[in-house]
């Protein structure tokens, strides 16, 4: 390993540096050969490889029976990492641990799988306060998990080595009749809090469908579900939050308490600012009852059912939300919830009938209270017991993917447009691929009411958003196929379509812009006043410049 004696600070030490991952201060201060900094430093090394690592030090004498210095680099980080975390209290997981594989696999997407340097569980503000203390300490990345349905895996931190500090422990939700003002703890999952607000006030907050989906990604990165048309994203009933800032201290944020922080976290809030460890919505009463719907349609007519989706959707009423799904197997249907009784149901969906296939394949209308609604989006069946939508600490199907997005705006795709899709759609290589396009605009709703400066949720004028998503699990020999599927048709649709794309949807292969266009610049602005270290980052994390 070693070849020439004068290279022993410089060199040797360098090259245990770079393995340690350490500071850019430190390697900086080894090549510039800062005497006693590297006297205190090759003892300290000299200690803990003869001290802790007796068999890892001989093995580096010989250099050829295995010795990792990788693997002496990452046990003297978590020797380090858990001497500072331990003292707050929380439970750790570190690698080598029995649990530390489920810890990491208790995440959606299991494509990428990074390998965090910790995890840290925590259930109280405190033990995230120090979870960020101990990251700037050890200039180790860090990143929050609430319920782990990144798509891109950033609440592994997107790379190797982070400290991940799962919220899931963090999960209280309490209702104010006073103030209509939800408490949630950042690591609530959307079933459970949607329960909780139902059982103790009949109330709800405009959220996501998937009940495993947590608060704390979801609502910082907008949050539409199938009330948004009518009360707006999740981000829009953020009153305000209690915040870890990157210094470790804790801050409010509300429109007369750190206003730009409160405007940032609405829609570009994910690990780019703090942790948000308590969440104060504003709330909707849902007493009265709701009709769930779904009409199917026929392969050959997923043109003419868009076509129908457009043109109602551009004036739909704001009462509505729908969604409509189409696969290239030729599943095509539309679904939604109408905040209305059944009776009224064709009379809002009117435009869409009379544009529409004459005859559903199937129709299901259920009128019902909200909740039961909820249950039935999720998946579950309407006699299911409410209590079912409980998902807290929920373990996920293990699920291998790629999803991209679009927004399209004015009011849809023009008829090319439509075909051009058709025929890309039809050449989708397997049943795991599908397209959702989830109604934003038309002009009754709420999200297209608000200005698109005031939140960090910039996408403010679209008719719809659409989904595109692809999956192969255990089917490793088709991932090509289908990332070239799914690029493919992103690529056909661009032109009839804006540049801009859902960074809940977050994709790795878009730029920012995409995600933030106009509000960016000021998104930065905040970055540099609250996180000037970049302390809270991940590859698609709001940078500094
Ligand atoms: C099955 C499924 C269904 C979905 N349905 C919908 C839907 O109906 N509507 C919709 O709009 N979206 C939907 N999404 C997308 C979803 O909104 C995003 O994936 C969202 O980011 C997930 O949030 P999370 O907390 O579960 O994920 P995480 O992976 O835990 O977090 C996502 C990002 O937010 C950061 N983060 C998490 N908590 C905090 C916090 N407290 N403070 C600061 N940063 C934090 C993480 O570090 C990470 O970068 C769905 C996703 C899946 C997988």
């Amino acid at each position: 390993m070693l070849r020439n004696p004068d290279e022993f600070f410089g060199g040797w030490l360098y090259l245990y540096l770079v393995d340690m991952e350490l500071s850019e201060f430190t390697r900086a201060a080894v090549l510039s050969r800062d005497s006693k900094f590297l006297r205190a430093l090759t003892v300290t090394l000299l200690i803990a490889q003869c001290l802790l690592l007796p068999s890892a030090h001989a093995a580096a004498l010989g250099d050829d029976i295995g010795f990792s210095r990788a693997g002496v680099a990452r046990k003297l980080l978590q020797q380090s990492l858990s001497g500072c975390l331990s003292s707050s209290g929380a439970r750790l997981v570190f690698p080598g641990d029995s649990s530390y594989d489920s810890a990491r696999g208790h995440v959606f997407n299991h494509r990428y799988l990074y390998n965090p340097a910790a995890f840290v569980f925590a259930t109280t503000t405190a033990h995230v306060q120090r979870a960020v203390q101990c990251a700037v300490q050890l200039n180790v990345g860090i990143a929050p998990r609430s319920g782990g349905h990144s798509y891109e895996d950033y609440s592994l931190g997107g790379r190797d080595g982070v400290i991940v500090v799962d919220l899931e422990g963090m999960n209280s939700v309490s209702y104010d009749s006073g103030s209509k003002i939800a408490t949630v703890g950042g690591g609530t999952r959307l079933g459970p809090l949607k329960l909780a607000l139902w059982k103790q006030g009949k109330v709800t907050i405009p959220a996501g469908t998937c009940p495993s989906v947590g608060v704390g990604g979801h609502s910082l990165g907008g949050g539409w579900g199938f009330v948004s048309r009518k009360w707006g994203l999740m981000a829009d009933s953020l009153v305000s939050v209690e915040l870890v800032t990157a210094n470790g201290t804790v801050v409010t944020a509300s429109s007369s308490q750190n206003s730009d922080l409160l405007f940032a976290l609405k829609g570009a809030g994910a690990n780019s600012f703090g942790i948000v460890t308590k969440f104060f919505f504003k709330t909707y009463d849902v007493s009265k009852n709701v009709t769930f719907f779904q009409y199917n349609y026929g392969k050959t007519e997923q043109a003419q059912t868009l076509r129908a989706y457009q043109r109602w959707g551009v004036s739909a009423s704001a009462d509505v939300s729908a969604s409509l799904f189409h696969n290239p197997t030729g599943d095509n249907f539309i679904w939604g919830i109408y905040l209305g009784p059944k009776s009224n149901l064709r009379t809002v969906l009117k435009t869409f009938f009379d544009n529409a296939p004459a005859t559903p394949s199937a129709t299901t209308e259920i009128e019902s209270d909200y909740i039961t609604s909820v249950l039935i989006n999720a998946g579950f069946k309407q006699t299911d017991p409410i209590d079912t939508l409980n998902l807290q600490n929920y373990v996920y199907e293990s699920r291998t993917f790629k999803s991209k997005s679009i927004f399209v705006k004015g009011s849809g795709w023009s008829e090319q447009g439509i075909q051009a899709y058709i025929d890309a759609l039809g050449k989708g290589p397997t049943a795991n691929t599908y397209m959702i396009f989830d109604l934003f605009g038309g002009s009754g709703s709420f999200i297209n009411s608000v200005a698109s400066g005031s939140t960090g949720f910039v996408h403010r004028d679209s008719l719809f958003s659409i989904q595109m998503f692809t999956y192969w699990n255990d089917r490793p020999q088709d991932a090509t196929a289908d990332l070239n599927w799914i690029q493919g048709i992103w690529n056909t649709v661009r032109p009839y379509s804006s540049g801009e794309a859902y960074q809940n949807y977050i994709d790795s292969d878009m730029p920012l812009s995409a995600y933030y266009a106009s509000n960016l610049d000021r998104l930065k602005t905040v970055k540099r006043k609250w996180d000037p270290s970049n302390i809270f980052n991940f590859p698609k994390s709001i940078p500094l410049n």
